[in-house]
């Protein structure tokens, strides 16, 4: 079967493991870290589009 590499140590481990044996990390292929950062980007998107939609309005540009 092919390895997959640990994100943080570099080991080959099985796709299937959910966390390395040779760093203990409890996310090796990074998963859990990918979905924070997409949430997080999610999170940054919505709120600046709310400022800039505000910012907008507030300079009179945008007439809701
Ligand atoms: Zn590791």
């Amino acid at each position: 079967m092919a390895l997959t590499q640990c994100v943080d140590c570099g080991k080959g481990l099985s796709p299937t493991a959910t966390d390395c044996n040779n760093c203990n990390s409890k996310d090796p292929f990074g998963v859990r870290r990918g979905e924070q950062k997409a949430q997080i980007t999610l999170v940054l998107l919505l709120l600046g589009m709310i400022a800039l939609t505000y910012l907008a309005h507030h300079f009179g540009v945008l007439v809701i």
